[in-house]
This record gives C-alpha cells, sequence and structure tokens, in this order.
C-alpha cells in the first residue's frame, strides 16, 4: 500500500480510537456515577446490577477493539497494513474501508467461516 492510502486509513482508524476512547471515558464516569447512589429496593438494586453487567460487556468489547485499532496501527507504521497475513495478498481497499481492522482478505474471510460451519461452531 502507497504512503498516500496509508496515511488516509491512519486517519480514519484514529479517528475511531479516539471515538472509543470518548465513549469509554463515559462510561467509566457513568458507572462510578451509579455506585455513589443509594438504592434500598431490591428491585431498582436488580435493574442496576443488570445495567452495570451490560456497561462492562461494552466496556470489554470496546477494549477489543481498542487492541485491534492500535495494533492496525503499529501495521501502518510497519507497512504491512493492508496485506492478509494468511495469504499475503493485498485486502481490497473496500474491505479495508468497510473494516479498517481487518487482518485477511475477504477470500481468507471466507475460507475461515467456511472452516467454521464444518466444525459444527
Ligand atoms: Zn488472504
Amino acid at each position: 500500500m502507497d504512503r498516500e492510502r496509508s496515511e488516509k486509513f491512519r486517519e480514519l482508524l484514529h479517528g475511531k480510537l479516539d471515538e472509543l476512547l470518548n465513549e469509554a471515558g463515559k462510561t467509566v464516569v457513568d458507572m462510578s456515577g451509579a455506585k455513589e447512589e443509594n438504592f434500598p429496593d431490591p428491585t431498582d438494586r436488580a435493574s442496576l446490577e443488570t445495567d452495570r453487567n451490560f456497561l462492562l460487556r461494552v466496556k470489554d468489547r470496546e477494549r477489543k477493539l481498542i487492541t485491534k485499532i492500535s495494533e492496525a496501527l503499529k501495521r501502518i507504521d510497519d507497512g504491512t497494513y493492508g496485506v492478509c497475513e494468511l495469504c499475503g495478498e493485498e485486502i481490497s481497499e473496500k474491505r479495508l474501508i468497510a473494516r479498517p481492522v481487518t487482518t485477511c482478505c475477504i477470500e481468507c474471510k471466507k475460507e475461515e467461516e467456511e472452516q467454521e460451519k464444518g466444525r459444527g461452531a
């Protein structure tokens, strides 16, 4: 991938990262805010627990995505961004725009999904 294109993806990834970090920051504030409130009613407490579990799940998903984005940014630095790590072919730009953190091309992804189906997963 040429420099101009990889810089475009760097910007795209940085934008997504900023967005995620902002969201994650908000989640942390929401959670600490909820902790300080007192819920004597057991029904309210139950719903608060559910909310907290939900937030934790979202946070976990965000954390994984943040890791994927920083790995993608590292690959831009290395000059290996946009290259399929399974077959070594270039990943199409269309796929990268739709899924900038991807590490494999659409053909390898399809193959992987076929294999997963075969295992009954
Ligand atoms: Zn591939």
